[in-house]
């Protein structure tokens, strides 16, 4: 599935975060990640600049 990048947010990769337009989009990316990757810890945060949702990788 491909998402819109936000232009303000990056991740620690340096690439453009993605937008999950809301909520439900981020909690079901969030399950997607975890069913491939179960020891992955994720976080998800409102954009600062109005730009739905983020993901973040906790370390
Ligand atoms: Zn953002």
């Amino acid at each position: 599935m491909a998402y819109r990048k936000c232009s303000k947010c990056k991740g620690l990769n340096g690439q453009f975060k993605n937008i999950y337009p809301s909520i439900n989009d981020v909690l079901s990316a969030i399950r997607y990640i975890q069913s491939e990757n179960p020891s992955v810890r994720l976080n998800y945060y409102k954009c600062p600049h109005g730009n739905g949702y983020h993901l973040t990788e906790k370390v």
